[in-house]
């Protein structure tokens, strides 16, 4: 149940992988015999499957990183060199460390300001608190699609149209979303929108950045090197069009044959099919977690749209400890901050214990899960109990 931090593989991407190694490894876009053309046409093939998946008008709009970190840090880098001092980006308190430090670094080299969107009430993003920040000082919003940890879902859609009324760009961090839910770049019209590859049956090591064609052409290059170029001087160099000028050097390549294979393998079961499964079995799982009174669940209660993961936390039992015992019991769940430590301190918890769902997991997993969790919470109950007998 920790398929949030990493999910399992499918032998069709271990196969595509393979395949890769086994009869057709060459270096890519560089090759003048045919096994090199056959591998810089499976690479190719890959950044299709990866257009298809979420719908991108171009080819060249997906850029290849080594995951959805790399490609934040991306966008900090190059589009971020337009920033000035005083100018503002917008994130939300619920992002994960990945979407919040490249935008310190880049306040910091620029002098731009940091604004957040705080939580509502109900663990949401609060719209009318993110209306009133927007202005035209505002450059760029970065926000996750679903949070890591409170599994609320964002009005993309939304977030997007009002920033494009300030003139802002927006960035989605969507790996809690593509994985889980068919996605639609043109439908959100985000301008950039980021995800990794071994959130989504993928292999680690790769993800991408979607950026709109006509911003990508005006992002100076981050990395210099091979295959990103043009024409080079031993002066001044200039630079290939997008996305290869955001790829230097020898790409992961075997990694995108992965990534597309992933693409294609979870298209064929069908989106719409696995976030209905995750929705139904949300659902049962936060229903379950409900019902023991020890704990506390954060985000949304079950009445509003969440993706498929809980966290929480347990009165009188360390999340580790927690962890620990599950796992004794066979049941992987994640414990810590989750790369949210900001959003944990407004949740005044230092850690929190997480069970999280795709499309393999079925009743059974959680049935299993909260039984293994019941018995743990009543061995420390029997612990505490035999402690304050002998004080
Ligand atoms: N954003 C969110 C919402 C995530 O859940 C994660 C992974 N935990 C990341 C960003 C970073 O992904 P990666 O480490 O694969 O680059």
């Amino acid at each position: 149940l920790d398929s949030a931090a990493s999910s399992q593989k499918p032998s069709q991407v271990i196969e595509a992988m393979n395949t890769y190694y086994r009869t057709t490894h060459a270096n890519v876009h560089r090759g003048a015999y045919s096994i090199a053309n056959k591998a810089t046409e499976m690479f190719e093939n890959a950044r299709s499957s990866v257009q298809r998946f979420i719908n991108a008008k171009h080819h060249e709009e997906i850029v290849f990183t080594r995951g959805a970190t790399e490609a934040i840090n991306l966008v900090a880098l190059s589009y971020g060199q337009r920033l000035q001092r005083g100018d503002e980006i917008i994130l939300s308190v619920m992002e994960h460390h990945s979407n919040l430090v490249p935008w310190q670094l880049l306040a910091q080299r620029t002098g731009a300001i940091l604004k957040f969107v705080s939580l509502s009430p109900e663990m949401t993003f609060d719209y009318s608190h993110y209306e009133s920040l927007l202005s035209a000082k505002t450059k760029i919003v970065a926000v996750a699609h679903v949070s890591n940890v409170l599994g609320t879902i964002n009005p993309i859609d939304r977030i997007v149209q009002a920033a494009h009324r300030v003139g802002a760009v927006v960035l989605v961090d969507a790996c809690q979303s593509v994985p889980h839910m068919p996605i639609d770049v043109q439908a959100l019209d985000a301008d950039f929108l980021v995800a990794s590859a071994h959130k989504m049956c993928g292999p680690t090591g790769i993800g991408f950045l979607y950026g709109k064609r006509d911003l990508l052409t005006t992002m100076p290059p981050v990395h210099g090197g091979g295959e990103m170029i043009e024409t080079v001087s031993f002066e001044s160099s200039t630079y290939a069009p997008p996305p290869a000028r955001f790829e230097a050097g020898t790409p992961a390549i075997a990694e995108a044959i992965g990534l597309g294979a992933a693409c294609e393998y979870l298209q064929s079961i069908g989106m719409d099919r696995v976030w209905e499964h995750e929705q139904h079995l949300g659902r049962y799982l936060y229903d379950q977690l409900a019902a023991v009174p020890e704990l506390t669940l954060y985000g949304p209660g079950r009445e509003l749209p969440r993706g498929g993961l809980v966290a929480f936390n347990a009165r009188h039992v360390h999340a580790a400890d927690l962890s620990f015992f599950l796992d004794q019991d066979g049941v992987a769940v994640r414990t810590g901050h989750h790369c949210a430590q900001p959003l944990h301190g407004l949740l005044g918890a230092a850690g929190s214990v997480r069970a999280s769902l795709y499309f393999y997991n079925n009743q059974n997993d959680v049935d299993g899960f909260v039984t293994a969790l019941r018995s743990t919470l009543l061995l420390f109950a029997e612990l505490n109990t035999t402690a304050k007998t002998h004080r």
